[in-house]
C-alpha cells in the first residue's frame, strides 16, 4: 500500500473540551503525519455540503447544527494506508462500540458528538480535502 492522504475533522465536542492536542497525539502515535491543519468556524452551507450523503437521514439537521456549533479543526493526514489507519485510530461511530485505545472510545460523548471525522475511502478523501484546502496549504 502506497502513501495516502485522508481528511480529518476534530469536531466541536472535542475543540470545546480543549482536546485538539490530545487527538493529534493519538493520530501521530498511529503513524499519521498532519500535513495541513486549520481551525475554522464551519458555515451551515459548508456542513450541508460536507454531509450531503446523509441529507435524508433523520439526524441530518442535528448533525449540521452540531458541526456549526463551535470551531472545528480540519486536517489532512498522510501515511501508509492513511484512510484505513485513521478509521482504525478513530474507532467505531458509536463510542460504546469503539475499541479500547481509540479516539472515540477515549473522548467521544455520544454517537453524534463523537469527536472526529475521517474519510471512508481514498476517493472521498480527495473530494473532502478539496472542499477545505487548496494545494499550496498542504505541505508534506
Ligand atoms: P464521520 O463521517 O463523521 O467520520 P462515520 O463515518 O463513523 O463518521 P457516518 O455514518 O458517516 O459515521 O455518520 C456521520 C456522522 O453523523 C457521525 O460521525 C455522527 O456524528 C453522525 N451520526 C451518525 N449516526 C447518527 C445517529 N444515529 N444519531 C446522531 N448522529 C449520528
Ligand atoms: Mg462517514
Amino acid at each position: 500500500m502506497a502513501v495516502q492522504r485522508t481528511f480529518s475533522i476534530i469536531k466541536p465536542d472535542a475543540t470545546n473540551r480543549n482536546l485538539t492536542g490530545a487527538v493529534n497525539a493519538k493520530l501521530e502515535a498511529a503513524g499519521l503525519r498532519i500535513v495541513a491543519q486549520k481551525r475554522i468556524q464551519m458555515t451551515q452551507a459548508q456542513a450541508e455540503t460536507f454531509y450531503a450523503v446523509h441529507s435524508e437521514r433523520p439526524f441530518f439537521g442535528e448533525l449540521v447544527e452540531f458541526m456549526t456549533s463551535a470551531p472545528v479543526v480540519v486536517q489532512v493526514l498522510e501515511g501508509e494506508n492513511a484512510v484505513l489507519k485513521n478509521r482504525e485510530v478513530m474507532g467505531a461511530t458509536n463510542p460504546s462500540e469503539a475499541a479500547e485505545g481509540t479516539i472515540r472510545k477515549e473522548f467521544a460523548l455520544s454517537i453524534g458528538e463523537n469527536s472526529v471525522h475521517g474519510s471512508d475511502s481514498e476517493e472521498n478523501a480527495t473530494i473532502e480535502i478539496a472542499q477545505f484546502f487548496s494545494g499550496n496549504e498542504i505541505v508534506g
